[in-house]
This record gives C-alpha cells, structure tokens and sequence, in this order.
C-alpha cells in the first residue's frame, strides 16, 4: 500500500547516506512523535548507524514501555557533531524546542499541514494518520527489519493519534501497516492496556473534576475545559495526566467542538478539537500556534482577560463556516 513518493525516495537517500544520527521531536511529547522516534532510531541503528534521540521533554510515564525509551536524552540543546539531524513530526523546527539540531542537515518528516519546510529535505503527508504511518514506509524503503519493538513502536504512534481508530486520516494504508505490526507478533490489545488502561486513580478523578466544571458555549456546540495547577495539585496529578481529556466532551452528539484551557504557570496552553469539517486549526494558527484540522494547539505568553471569549468567537466562526449555507 506504499505510494510512489519522490520525497520519501530523497529523505531515504540522505538517511542512507549519513552515518552518525541526531533524532529529534517535539516538545511535551506525544505516542506519535514517540513511537515514530524510537521505531526510526531503531531501524537506523540495524543499518550500523550511530543515532542519539533527543527531547526537551521527558516521556509521559504510559509511554516508558516503549522499546528504546529509556534511552531518549532530555536535553534542551545539543552540541554533536553528528551528520544529519532528523526531526519528526514538528511543523516548524522551534517546536522541537531544542536548540543546536540545525548545525547539520536537517530531515524533516511530519504530516501537519503547514509544516514550513525547514529542511534540507522535507517529506510532509498531510494524509498520514500519524508520521508512524511515515516512519513505518521509510523503514521499509531503508530495507531495516520489521522486527517486533519497531512494531510496536509504529503501532503505538497510530493507534494514538487516531484517537484509538477514530479520527481523520485513516486509510487502507493504515490498516495494511497495522495487519504488518500484527503479523509480528505485537498483541495490539495489550499494547492499548499499556497506553490507556495504566494511569493513575488521580488521574481518573481529575478528569472527572475537568468534565464536572465543563462549561458550554455557542449554543450547546462548544464545550469549555479549564485546568489550573491548583486542580492538578488536588488530584497529585501532572499535566501529562491531561493527555485525552479535551476529546472527552466530543462524546456528546451535541458538542462540535472543544476548547481546553491550560493555565499551568508560563502561559496559557490551549487544545482544540472539532468534529467532522470544522477547522481548528485556523482558529490555532491566528494565535500563533498550529496542528490539524481537528486537532489543534497554542500558547498565549501573556494572556489577556478576553482571550476565552476570543477563542469562544473564532471557534463559533468555524463551527458557522463548515455548515452548507
Ligand atoms: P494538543 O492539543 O494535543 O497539545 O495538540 C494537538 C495538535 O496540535 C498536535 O498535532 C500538535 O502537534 C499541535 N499543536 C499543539 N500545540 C501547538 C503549538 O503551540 N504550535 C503548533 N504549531 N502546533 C501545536
Ligand atoms: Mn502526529
């Protein structure tokens, strides 16, 4: 199911071409740029390559089992004097959030729309369900083994950014690399039980302290969340234990879309998310931040009292403009 793609060809020659690896993603890491990491790292190393994976942020304690994650580096900057930096699934190379990787050639492998091409070669799907989906062809195309950890790395990349099999973007190509993981041995129900069945009992009442203080907008159509640090400190919880709160509200057949608000010292980090063909990602991107359609994410610095009701505005805008008039 691996479509003719001159750029994978090109990123393909560069990996094989380089020899000592700086594999970064983004910041407050996700299972995507995890899985998509560790399974690239992995392969490349079967190839004699020397590879370091590099992260400004630690990963999240349900992703510690993926194969390789003990060896992640936390780091804020690198000084390497590796051949090839690779960053995986950042629209833009700030988001990595860790200074130094463009000293080299930089590899740019995402699937946002947006991305900004960074690269001295870029290879941008926006039709991937995940960059794993990414990943796992590139792999293939290095010639590397499928082995089982690589497996499951891809496969935890997926099965999270499609929001377990249920948003956008899943193909045939998805299910034909998820029949190749299986046909490795990965025992994808257990996998999932790692991921989503693993977190803590604070966690679960944290978010049943979110979803309680929910509030609707827009008719009905936008649901609001706010966490603050008090919140997370009464449940002793972190702001990795938000991770799939906001889809929460987008099990009501009413609500159209999620706005999350996030007010945990520096800033105010905001997630949205929408249903069908209402863009957030616009709303996302006139705030300076980005992502997908129906997923989407900003910081605002400084934020300023009206920011909510900004944000309720523009999110009510792309609810009314995804409505055949
Ligand atoms: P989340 O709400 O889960 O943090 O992010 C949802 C999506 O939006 C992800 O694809 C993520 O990469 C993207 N995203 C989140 N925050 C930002 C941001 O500040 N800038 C950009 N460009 N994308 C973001
Ligand atoms: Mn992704």
């Amino acid at each position: 199911m691996t479509r003719p793609s001159a750029e994978r060809t090109r990123v393909r020659d560069r990996l094989l071409d380089g020899t000592r690896f700086l594999v970064a993603s983004h910041a407050r890491p996700d299972g995507d740029s995890l899985g998509s990491q560790l399974a690239l790292a992995e392969a490349l190393t079967q190839l004699g390559k020397e590879v370091r994976v590099v992260n400004a942020d630690p990963p999240p304690a349900r992703y510690a089992f993926l194969p390789g994650a003990a060896a992640i580096e936390v780091a804020g900057s690198v000084e390497d004097d590796a051949d090839t930096a690779v960053v995986l699934e950042c629209g833009t190379l700030g988001r990595t959030e860790v200074s130094g990787l463009a000293g080299r050639p930089v590899v740019n492998i995402d699937h946002h729309a947006g991305n900004t091409g960074y690269g001295a070669v870029n290879w941008c799907d926006e039709s991937a369900c995940a960059c794993g989906e990414l990943v796992f062809e590139l792999i293939e195309a290095l010639g590397a083994e499928l082995t089982p950890s690589i497996a499951t790395n891809v496969y935890v990349a997926i099965l999270t950014d499609t929001g377990s099999f249920r948003h956008a973007n899943i193909t045939a190509r998805t299910f034909d690399i998820c029949r190749r993981i299986a046909g490795t041995g990965v025992d994808a129900a257990a996998v999932a039980a790692r991921v989503f069945n693993n977190g803590s009992l604070g966690r679960l009442r944290l978010t049943g302290r979110v979803i309680d203080r929910m509030r609707l907008e827009a008719d009905g159509r936008i649901a609001v969340l706010a966490v603050d640090e008090a919140m997370l400190r009464e449940t002793g919880c972190e702001a990795d234990d938000l991770e799939g709160v906001v889809n929460l509200p987008l099990a009501a057949g009413d609500v159209k879309a999620v706005i999350l608000l996030k007010a945990l010292g520096g800033g105010l980090r905001v997630s949205l998310r929408s249903k069908d063909e209402i863009d957030v990602r616009r709303v996302a991107v006139s705030f300076g931040g980005g992502g997908h359609r129906n997923a989407a994410g900003l910081t605002v610095e400084d934020p300023a009292s009206d920011v909510r009701a900004r944000l309720v505005r523009q999110v009510a805008a792309a609810i009314a403009e995804s409505r055949p008039a």
